[in-house]
């Protein structure tokens, strides 16, 4: 299941088929005047001005002829490939072939479909035309693909890639009826196969070492990839508004992570020895590269770095740690700690609000102080004017604080008035609610807290705090918040950005938990 890994080579290939077959391959066909008919041609010649829609070069009516005899005299088809990894063909009499062209930076490259009647209407109508959007996407990412073509060639079930030719599954019933699982099937294992070119075949990690370094990266550029598909093309996806990737947003990984430590490697383990493959050596690393990108580096930074490690490594072999450094140097960002969590452990990521502590403002002495001036002998006088925090629920705590104004706090508004200008003072905030929010971090992988604050209003604010805020202490941290509105209601990482696997601690007042059974009723109401 780890694939194999090969060196570039340069290919001269001559394949003899029966005369009616059609025939596609990887590396350029350097004969087609020999092997075209003149329809064909002429159909070629259209399909490499065509830029929206493909062309049909030989027709479904076509192939149906063709399948009623067998012929008796060949042809030689001709191959030339510099630079691949490795060399795929697919021959068939029942081969529809159609493509278009898609402009790669001032490059027109050819996106390509082979696929029998069976593979209708689904293939015709949509597998040249992902071929094409993924070809921008990754070359948007990476580099501008530079190879000639991309072939996608139907099969029943299987996704397998080769350099500029793959096979991808994806087939409606004998009626040509689909289900969804069949056309998002189709589409993901293209856009996968497709950008296969670029991770292995073009940057040429070693799978049998490193799963992760070509399905881990390939997965996350294949959610990339279906995403701008879905608003190159809404039709495809209704009536769905974005496309829905299976494997990408944080929250796809959160069951596989929250699951048995028993069962679970670190991704930076021998494909081979793996448990869950697919979820190890695809989906988590996958989610990481997305969660660098949308919620710690921006995608401005991540997508820098992430272009400068694909063309520094184009034509070249890469191990793990060329990625790891790349991406730290091209962005000047320390990611050790992230690379060490999320590649290295199999830790999860669990962010909570453990505690929230309310207080208010008073120029009344505190207990504390006031028996320690006894103690010493000292009068109130002795002591520059203070003021005091008292908790809410507290001994010094009383219901009148919390209709107090800045007129009630004598020590603090004689403070004011001392100190500063008329105004200087008509600019002052005047918080009267003050908060100490402890949030507290179970598990091992560190990230930002994103924290969205609900005012008694109804308004919300989001504050992100940084990572590095877990640099002193890894299981919890403080946060002192002045606020002219009482603050309602706390929730940890509101859009499910950071895989948290238990999420009942991120809201805060906690919700009250119904019983199982209560649930039950639930859902059997809905
Ligand atoms: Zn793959």
């Amino acid at each position: 299941r780890d694939e194999f890994a090969l060196p570039f080579g340069n290919y001269d290939v001559s394949i003899t088929v029966p005369a009616d077959h059609i025939l596609d391959a990887t590396g350029e066909l350097i004969n087609r005047k020999e092997v075209f008919s003149k329809i064909m041609m002429q159909r070629y010649t259209q399909a490499k001005k065509s830029f929206s829609e493909p062309v049909v070069i030989v027709t479904q009516a076509e192939v149906e002829a063709a399948s009623k005899g067998f012929a008796t005299n060949t042809k030689t088809w001709k191959f030339r490939a510099e630079q691949v990894r490795d060399f795929g063909f697919a021959s068939s009499r029942r081969y529809i072939w159609d493509m278009m062209a898609v402009k790669i930076g001032n490059r027109d490259v050819m996106a390509v479909s082979v696929y029998p009647p069976e593979g209708n209407p689904l293939w015709g109508e949509w597998s040249t035309k992902v071929v094409a959007s993924t070809l921008k996407s990754y070359s948007r990412m990476t580099f501008n693909y530079p190879y000639h073509k991309a072939i996608s060639v139907h099969a029943k079930n299987q996704g397998m890639e080769y350099p500029m030719i793959c096979w991808n599954y994806g087939r409606p019933d004998k009626e040509g009826n689909y289900s969804e699982r069949t056309k998002y099937g189709m589409f993901g294992v293209i856009i996968h196969e497709v950008g296969h070119n670029f991770f292995p075949m073009i940057v040429n990690s070693d799978e049998r070492q490193w799963t992760w370094m070509d399905e881990g990266i390939n997965t996350f550029v294949q959610y990339v990839a279906e995403q701008d598909f879905g608003e190159a093309y809404p039709e495809a996806i209704a009536p769905n508004k974005k496309y829905p990737s299976r494997r990408g947003p944080a929250k796809t990984i959160v069951d596989y992570m929250s699951g048995s430590q028993d069962r679970m490697a670190p991704i930076m383990t021998k494909g081979l020895n793996t448990y869950n493959f697919g979820a190890n050596a695809y989906s988590k690393p996958a989610v990481g590269l997305n969660i660098l990108r949308e919620t710690i580096m921006g995608r401005d930074l991540f997508d820098y770095a992430f272009k400068t490690y694909s063309r520094r490594w184009m034509f070249k072999h890469p191990n793990p740690e060329d990625f790891f450094r790349t991406m730290e140097d091209a962005s000047a960002v320390d990611l050790d700690w992230f690379w060490r969590a999320w590649f290295f452990t199999t830790d999860y990521s669990d962010i909570g609000v453990q505690e929230v502590k309310k207080f208010y403002v008073t120029s009344k002495m505190n207990a504390e102080v006031r028996q320690m001036m006894e103690s010493r002998g000292m009068k109130e006088s002795d002591l520059p004017p203070l003021v005091y925090l008292v908790e809410e629920g507290s001994d010094d705590y009383e219901e009148s604080m919390e209709t107090a104004t800045l007129n009630d706090v004598v020590t603090l508004q004689q403070y004011i008035m001392d100190n500063m200008t008329p105004a200087e003072r008509a600019k002052l905030k005047n918080p009267r609610f003050f908060y100490e929010v402890t949030f507290e971090k179970p598990g091992g992988v560190p990230m930002p807290i994103i924290a969205e604050y609900t005012y008694s209003d109804g308004s919300t604010e989001r504050i992100t705090y940084p990572v590095q805020i877990w640099r002193k202490n890894d299981a919890s941290v403080g946060m002192v918040i002045a606020s002219e509105m009482e603050i309602t209601k706390i929730v940890v990482d509101p859009d499910e950005e950071t895989a948290d696997i238990d999420t009942s601690n991120n809201t805060w007042p906690k919700r009250k938990k119904l019983g199982e059974f209560n649930e039950f009723k639930q859902k059997v109401k809905g």
